[in-house]
């Protein structure tokens, strides 16, 4: 009786495990998400532009993108995001920025670099950054990022362990490089405090999926030749990326050849600091072989034309260095010098700068400008294997962009209209490493509500500060 039991139990079992995998396949492939319809704008190697598609997603990853019917066919979600009528596009890369600097906005504008720096960005900064001042301008400016449609940034600032925990914690993924600099800061008073701090803030990130740690000199002039021989070496024996700012202005270029009797990239790579590691923002006045340097090198660049502008720092030479070659990316730089971290402005800036400085309308193509903020930015922070296309392999790193407001209607050509027309608030939806973080306008992640308020109370001790 009890064998009888048995077998009967184990032809049940059979029966049940065969008749389940038949179900399987015909439900298809399970994924964690699948987002369907919509015209998908995937910036790969071709540019290919497939309607009505799907994209399936699994452990963050691109698992599959195709037409909706080829996905569906295939695979099967709990999760569906349905992008009938709208474009489904990478997500945006904001490739230099000061997060917290959100707290100072519009706190000293028409200025240049020199003054804007040493009599205003310094003191406020001497008596304001904090811990908590950090976070609460990571906050706000990961709440503005996320609904611009930016997925990926790059910043360097001081506390950045704490901004590492705001972006993880916002679901957005960074390059996040803890700034160095030759004089007493709010988190560290000495260069081997400094250092100390890089070593334990590297390791606590490694192997983070979102979460890039790097290590950030503020710039060939304020950090010495022998710290940036430092920074150098700690990057060749972890592997991290080094984050700076090099040849921002025409002052800067003078002093660097009175001093150094050389251009601030020859001079850098004089002292080999320069490699395929380095991302450096700016290279507004590269001379003589210093493109070369940077191509040979494989320097990442990231062009921030609106801060750029702002504090007249000059033009950057954008279309020569892209002719030969060099890896550029598009940033916003902090939110002090710009005034906000918008990146759709930033591509409708950078095409229209260009063309007016050159006097030639074909130099920056719209394409070229969504480019810059997508897959080129990928580049020029040495991701391009992880983001800035929509390709099986990568990161589920995407947009989900509203078609229907008026500023987009009609529409004949699809890059035009996302560099010359469509807005911030055009981004309905956001997905980073294939989470939802936006849904129809709303913060999943992130309180907007008390966001605000916490800022606005800086705002006050800001203004007090400085009084005195
Ligand atoms: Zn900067």
């Amino acid at each position: 009786m009890r064998n009888r039991l048995v077998v009967l139990l184990t032809l049940i079992a059979m029966v049940t495990s065969t008749s389940s995998k038949v179900l399987a396949q015909n439900r298809g492939e399970r994924v964690d998400l699948l987002v369907l319809g919509g015209t998908i704008v995937t910036m790969d190697s071709t540019r290919r532009v497939i309607d009505d598609g799907g994209i399936a997603v699994r452990n963050g990853r691109i698992v599959a993108i195709g037409s909706r019917a080829e996905i569906e066919r295939v695979y099967t979600s709990r999760k569906r995001v349905v992008a009938t009528g709208k474009l489904i596009t990478p997500g945006l890369i904001n490739g230099h920025t000061h997060i917290p600097m959100v707290l100072f906005r519009g706190l000293a504008d028409d200025l240049d670099l020199q003054e804007w720096l040493t009599k205003y960005i310094f003191p406020a900064e001497a008596k304001n950054v904090t811990e908590d001042f950090v976070r609460v301008g990571a906050r706000l400016g990961l709440a503005e990022m996320i609904r611009g449609g930016t997925t990926t940034y790059c910043d360097m600032y001081y506390f950045e362990d704490a901004i590492a925990e705001e972006t993880e914690k916002a679901g957005v993924r960074g390059v996040l490089g803890e700034t160095l600099i030759d004089f007493p800061v709010a988190d560290n008073k000495t260069n081997a405090e400094g250092m100390a701090y890089v070593e334990k803030f590297v390791a606590r990130w490694k192997g983070n999926d979102l979460i890039v740690a790097a290590i950030a000199p503020h710039a060939p002039y304020t950090v010495s030749e022998a710290h940036l021989k430092a920074v150098r070496a700690f990057s060749d024996r972890t592997g991290v990326p080094i984050v700076t700012h090099i040849s921002e202005t025409k002052r800067e270029l003078d002093d660097s050849v009175k001093d150094k009797g050389a251009s601030p990239v020859a001079y850098l790579d004089r002292i080999g600091f320069l490699n395929e590691r380095v991302i450096a923002a700016h290279m507004v006045w590269p001379q003589g072989s210093d493109i070369d340097i940077l191509k040979q090198r494989h320097v990442g660049i990231v062009h921030n034309p609106q801060s750029n502008m702002k504090l007249a720092s000059g033009v950057a030479p954008i279309p020569k260095m892209l002719a030969a070659g060099v890896m550029i990316g598009l940033g916003t730089d902090g939110a002090a010098s710009n005034n906000d971290l918008n990146m759709w402005e930033e591509m409708d800036t950078v095409a229209k700068l260009h063309k007016v400085f050159s006097g030639d309308p074909k130099v920056i193509s719209a394409q070229e400008a969504f480019e810059l903020a997508t897959i080129r930015g990928a580049e020029a922070l040495h991701l391009e294997k992880e983001i800035g296309s929509l390709e099986p392999g990568k990161r589920a790193d995407l947009l989900i962009i509203e078609r229907d407001s008026l500023n987009q209607i009609p529409l004949y050509n699809l890059y035009s209209d996302l560099v010359y027309a469509t807005k911030a608030s055009d981004v309905e939806s956001v997905i980073i490493n294939g989470r939802v973080v936006m849904q129809n306008r709303r913060l999943l992640t992130l309180n907007e509500v008390s966001i605000k308020r916490e800022a606005r109370v800086y705002r006050e001790r800001i203004i007090k500060s400085l009084e005195k």
